[in-house]
């Protein structure tokens, strides 16, 4: 049977840092802040604001909620933006996207400060991360992916990982941070031929598709450690990775779980990033 990589057990230890380092911010006069801004009353919004916010209680990081309707006009939203960027109180923001169709996506999201966008959303916080400089912070998702590794003890020096799925958002990000650990990486997509194969020779799996339990038997090997990024309703409203979990355990040495894995960790992750922007700023 795998061993199950619990996020619980990642967040333990990520929680107890980050309560260290807001001790120590908070004896130097601050608060580590972080605005969620939201657009509308998105469902999946919502419940990401909930969980952000009882993490951000519990390692004593200051919430700022900036709240506007979905069909606020995008000069208002760059408005608020740009407040948010003056705003010496405000160490990181948290943008939830899609944004509404409306608005031009790649405009706004470019208008954050690289040294507030915890979540690596700007061209620059990525340039950052495809360079090796930290202007802003990589996205907090395969941030999520390295820490679980990390925890766990996983040298990925020389190892074999395959990234499914080529998002700007995850698959990409998490490809370069497994370089940076020395991995051979292969990214694959919808168009890569035998995909199956090419995911059984794999030591390490990074699944960031969006299908539910996609990566089945015929994709797993014995010994393969995989990090399974997908979140997914099905239709009896449970989640499930883009992993056949049932399938899976039987198969390789270790797993993340979902709900239970990365996605928990992501959120310590945006509170980590928060922390070092105060850290950050007080550098300046
Ligand atoms: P995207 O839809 O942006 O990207 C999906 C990627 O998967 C694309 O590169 C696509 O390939 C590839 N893909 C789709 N179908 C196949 C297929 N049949 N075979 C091979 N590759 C395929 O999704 P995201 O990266 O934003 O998210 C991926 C998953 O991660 C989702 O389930 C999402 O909910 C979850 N997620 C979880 C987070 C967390 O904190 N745990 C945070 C963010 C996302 P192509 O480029 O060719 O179209």
């Amino acid at each position: 049977m795998a061993i199950i990589y619990k996020g619980s057990e990642v967040v333990e230890a990520l929680n107890n840092n980050i309560i260290a380092a807001v001790e120590e911010l908070k004896t130097q006069g601050v608060v580590p802040t972080l605005a969620i801004l939201r657009v509308g009353e998105r469902g999946d919004d919502i419940s990401y604001e909930k969980g952000a916010t009882k993490r951000a209680e519990k390692v004593g990081v200051a919430i700022k909620n900036v709240i506007l309707p979905a069909d606020v006009a995008e000069e208002v939203l760059v408005e608020e933006i740009e407040k948010l960027n003056q705003d010496s109180s405000v160490h990181g923001v948290l943008m939830f996207r899609p944004l509404p169709k409306h608005i031009n996506e790649d405009r706004v999201r470019n208008l954050l400060a690289a040294e507030k966008d915890i979540d690596g959303i700007t061209d620059l916080s990525l340039a950052g991360v495809f360079a090796g400089i930290p202007t802003g912070f990589a996205p907090c998702t395969p941030s999520a992916c390295m820490e679980i590794l990390d925890y766990f003890g996983v040298d990925c020096k020389g190892k074999k990982a395959v990234v499914v799925g080529r998002s700007l958002v995850v698959g990409k990000p998490a490809a370069m941070m497994l370089l940076d650990r020395h991995a051979t990486v292969t990214v694959t997509h919808s168009r890569t031929v035998d995909l199956p194969s090419v995911v059984r020779a794999a030591d390490i799996v990074i699944a960031c598709i969006g299908k539910a339990k996609m990566i089945n038997a015929d994709y797993l090997a014995p010994d393969q450690i995989v990090i399974d990024v997908g979140i997914n309703v099905l239709e009896d409203g449970s989640l499930s990775g883009d992993v056949d979990f049932a399938a899976a355990e039987n198969i390789v040495g270790a797993i993340t779980p979902v709900p239970g894995g990365v996605g928990t960790v992501t959120t310590s992750v945006s509170m980590k990033h928060v922390v070092e922007a105060a850290q950050r700023s007080l550098k300046i």
